[in-house]
């Protein structure tokens, strides 16, 4: 039987466990759905843009008319998240501490770029990072060392005027980034 023909007869069955698995695996699925939607947008680029080059006006339209008819609900929307806001706040709160803990370095980068931002000294994405690393071999510049988690390094410190920029950054382990024993220029 294949499995479209195992499909046909068992529909009723095959849904009802489809909707179950996703209930109970809700990150999960959102997660590969967007993935799913990425790869076929870096798949897909040039189709995309050409289709978009082709209808702008009509997209434009589109959009324009999918906004002023979703109006309302947005605004349904936006008083139904603050109500469950303040009655998950709680709960809410948890979960940020918790998010923040499990994303650290996306948390880090967030911090520092915004660090830049304020001072508007520029910014480094996680790809640069990693290209860097990589660049160097994914060495701690510090004590040399490759089996360690690098992190991030701001040679001249934020604080005392140094930039996000990515000549400014450098690979250090963390007890090397604790003691900043390490101020090798980067070789780019
Ligand atoms: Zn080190």
């Amino acid at each position: 039987m294949t499995r479209k023909e195992y499909y046909e007869k068992n529909k009723k069955e095959v849904k009802q466990k489809r909707k179950e698995y996703k209930e109970k695996n809700e990150e999960l699925v959102r997660e590969q759905r967007k993935a799913q939607g990425k790869r076929y947008r870096a798949k897909h680029q040039k189709e995309i843009k050409e289709y978009a080059d082709k209808n702008r006006k009509e997209l434009l339209i589109y959009a324009q008319n999918y906004r002023d008819s979703h109006e309302e609900t947005k605004l349904d929307a936006k008083i139904r998240s603050a109500k469950s806001y303040q009655n998950n706040k709680q709960q809410i709160l948890i979960n940020q501490k918790e998010y923040r803990k499990t994303h650290k370095e996306k948390n880090q980068q967030w911090h520092h770029n915004y660090m830049a931002r304020k001072k508007n000294n520029g910014s480094f994405i996680a790809l640069d990072f990693s290209k860097l690393k990589k660049l160097l071999g994914n060495h701690c510049l510090g004590c040399w060392a490759t089996d360690k988690k690098l992190t991030v390094d701001h040679i001249i410190p934020l604080s005392k005027g140094g930039t996000n920029f990515i000549y400014n950054i450098q690979p250090l382990c963390k007890s090397c980034n604790s003691k900043k024993s390490a101020y090798y220029p980067i070789p780019i």
